[in-house]
């Protein structure tokens, strides 16, 4: 009879640790897409820093530029036609 009950004991400390196990194994996704969420890029025209979900992307003269709004872009890309000419 006490045989059993250690079975018993034994089986829910396993089962415990088993759920915190599965805990920790949850949280490890979480890291890396906070570590991508740091990441930010400089606005060439206000100096405004943007991360890529925010930022509107330019390919301009092959170059992949980060502005924080269109009017950012737009103000960049006739700066370099006025250049060009
Ligand atoms: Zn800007």
């Amino acid at each position: 009879m006490r045989m059993l009950i250690m079975l018993i004991l034994i089986y829910v400390g396993f089962k415990i640790v088993q759920g915190f196990m599965q805990r920790r194994r949850q949280e490890v996704p979480a890291a890396p897409a906070q570590a991508k969420e740091e990441e930010t890029f400089q606005d060439p025209v206000c100096g405004v820093y943007v991360t890529e979900d925010d930022a509107v992307i330019g390919r301009l003269e092959g170059e992949r530029l980060h502005f924080c709004s269109m009017a950012c872009l737009e103000k960049y890309r006739e700066s370099l036609v006025h250049k060009a000419s």
